[in-house]
């Protein structure tokens, strides 16, 4: 018979909630302010305009929070996570999307009526307008980014390739903005109206330039990335060792991950995320890599010296999200890597759970199997094909995962690997009850 033990809850507040909340309360506040200038400006020149107007300035607010959501600001990424704040500006890229094309429909349509006009004629003569022509070049590349960026699309594209067509995005903002402050009256009806949308736009451009910008070239002027040694694990498998100055002041923590690019190896326009596959120890960083693509297989052979430009640390698989002592923790593949990082960190009783085809294939084993003993923790190493024999192999399914980890529901669950595995896992989780706040995943993929 087992046992279940019971482990003490750590007693703070989720960071995850509270930089949600935040985020949710600073979008709620700015809207009912935008709303009260909305009314207290009157309505447009007929009903259609009017809800044309009303649209506008939400698809001003919605370009904010699309900017926000990927500024990569350190207190909102260490808490909500990367991928889950990535998710998020997708959706809103869609809404976006949607709201732009209802706003333009909106204005077309609603000067027609009021010229009594053909809709094509308005068309044409907006489009000789200077602020309605830097709305309609906006408006026309949110509709083409939308459309590179459905699954199909984006699918067929190289990352990179998506990667530069999304960026014209920024010029559709820059046009938005000269648009805004030339056609709206909301922000011009006044001082204060104003003022705050100037200020508003103000404190997004900082936040973005800031996140994106200033604190990467900032880390890495001061910490000089190198790579100090190129270690190969297996025949797909990569270890890229990487030093610098002062990085016992780098705020990096194991679990997360450095979005990387090697300069001066003829790749410099390639970053990558890999996750740090030891915990940072103020002398060095450590990635290691499976080949899957061009980027990740010219790892290899990335001469030592090599300048390094690593933006990050980022991302929420820490224990600052450790809710419980216990910990358990599922590794898939080459998803063994933060796991690896996060097991050096562990403090509390730990199991952890590692899915591979073959022993061969398991990357980092020796490692990890050395700090499993160093620990005096459990290592279940688990291979085989899914669903085959009998019983089928199927070693995350609810009965068999209580059977490895009869207190699974007194642990801190972090899970990396493959997607069909990750979510594999997640389902059974949600079957066992495991309260959600214990549980953690990184998917590595953004989006
Ligand atoms: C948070 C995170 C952590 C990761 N950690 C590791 C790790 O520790 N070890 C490991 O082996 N792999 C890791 N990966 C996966 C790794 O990033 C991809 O395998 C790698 O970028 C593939 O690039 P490629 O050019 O070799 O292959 P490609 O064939 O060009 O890319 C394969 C796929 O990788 C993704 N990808 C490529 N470039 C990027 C990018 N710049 N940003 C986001 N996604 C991209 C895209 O979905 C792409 O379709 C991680 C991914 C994420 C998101």
């Amino acid at each position: 018979m087992t046992t279940t033990r019971h482990y003490p809850t750590k007693s703070f507040a989720p960071p995850g909630t509270l930089a949600l909340g935040t985020l949710l309360a600073v979008v709620l506040a700015n809207l009912l302010v935008v709303e009260a200038f909305f009314v207290s400006a009157g309505p447009g020149k007929n009903s259609l305009l009017t809800v044309a107007k009303f649209v506008g300035v939400h698809v001003a607010l919605v370009m904010m929070v699309q900017l926000v959501l990927v500024a990569r600001l350190p207190w909102l990424d260490r808490r909500i996570g990367m991928d889950r704040l990535t998710v998020w500006h997708r959706w809103t890229g869609f809404t976006l999307f949607w709201a732009v094309l209802v706003h333009a429909t909106l204005v077309v349509v609603g000067y027609a009526t009021l010229d009594d006009a053909p809709v094509p004629k308005t068309f044409l003569a907006l489009a000789g307008v200077p602020a309605s022509l830097f709305g309609m070049i906006a408006a026309s590349i949110i509709v083409g980014t939308a459309a590179v960026s459905v699954r199909y699309a984006r699918r067929r594209l190289s990352y990179e390739t998506w990667h530069a067509l999304h960026l014209l995005l920024y010029a559709a903002v820059a046009f938005g903005l000269v648009h805004q402050f030339l056609e709206t009256t909301t922000f011009t009806s006044s001082g204060w109206a104003t003022a705050y949308w100037s200020l508003l736009w103000i404190a997004v451009g900082v936040a973005f330039v800031g996140g994106r910008v200033v604190l990467p070239l900032w880390r890495n002027a001061y910490h000089r990335f190198r790579v100090a040694a190129v270690v190969p694990e297996s025949d797909d498998v990569v270890s890229v060792h990487v030093t610098g100055r002062h990085l016992d002041r780098l705020p990096a923590r194991p679990g997360q991950f450095f979005i990387w690019r090697f300069l001066g190896h003829g790749r410099w326009w390639q970053a990558n995320p890999f996750s740090l596959s030891a915990a940072p120890d103020g002398r060095s960083l450590r990635l290691t890599a499976k080949a899957v693509g061009s980027a990740s297989a010219a790892l290899r052979h990335v001469p030592v010296g090599t300048r390094v430009f690593a933006e990050g640390p980022y991302g929420a698989f820490t224990t600052l999200h450790q809710v419980k002592d216990a910990m358990l923790l599922v590794a898939g593949g080459v998803g063994v890597t933060p796991v690896r990082a996060l097991l050096e960190e562990a403090t509390g009783p730990v199991v952890v759970l590692y899915r591979v085809r073959t022993e061969a294939e398991a990357a980092l084993l020796t490692e990890l199997e050395g700090l499993v003993r160093a620990r005096g923790a459990q290592l279940h190493v688990l291979t085989g094909r899914t669903g085959a024999g009998s019983p089928p192999n199927n070693p995350f399914d609810p009965d068999q995962l209580v059977a490895l980890v009869p207190d699974i529901r007194e642990r801190d669950v972090y899970v990396c690997g493959p997607p069909a595995m990750t979510s594999a896992v997640l389902r059974s989780l949600r079957a066992l009850r495991v309260p959600r706040r214990q549980v953690h995943a990184e998917r590595f993929s953004l989006a």
